[in-house]
């Protein structure tokens, strides 16, 4: 079934609860990395958004998933680009210190802490 097919019941339980896409990313050459640093509206034990039925007035930044998809901020593991053709996901690890100081400078220096 095609996602637009999708009651949105169905469609919304696809989501893992996983919290990735409500982390803070960071544009670095084109390249979207997700930083360790969450939305304040995310509730870190349940991984639930707070304000999900107004989400996207309480956090004017706060995606649909096709903004979500077109930005680039959802992980490869994400129910919602598993069928999206040429879909590049956000980036979650490296080993570049030159990255992490660019995130640490634009996000803070708790950005990429666990
Ligand atoms: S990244 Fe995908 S599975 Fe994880 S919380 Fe976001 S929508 Fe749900
Ligand atoms: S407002 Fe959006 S980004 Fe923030 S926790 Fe809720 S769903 Fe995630």
């Amino acid at each position: 079934m095609k996602p637009q097919d999708m009651p949105l019941e169905v469609w919304e339980a696809l989501c893992r609860k996983c919290g990735k896409c409500c982390t803070e990313k960071v544009d670095i050459d084109d390249v979207i990395y997700m930083s360790k640093k969450y939305c304040r509206f995310l509730d870190k034990d349940t991984m639930q958004c707070g304000v999900y039925e107004d989400r996207h007035v309480a956090e004017p930044g706060c995606m649909t998933v096709p903004q979500g998809v077109k930005a680039g901020i959802f992980p490869a593991d994400c129910p919602y680009v598993q069928t999206v053709e040429g879909y590049v996901p956000a980036v979650e690890e490296w080993n570049d210190p030159a990255i992490d100081q660019a995130i640490r400078e634009i996000l803070g220096d708790d950005a990429l802490d666990d």
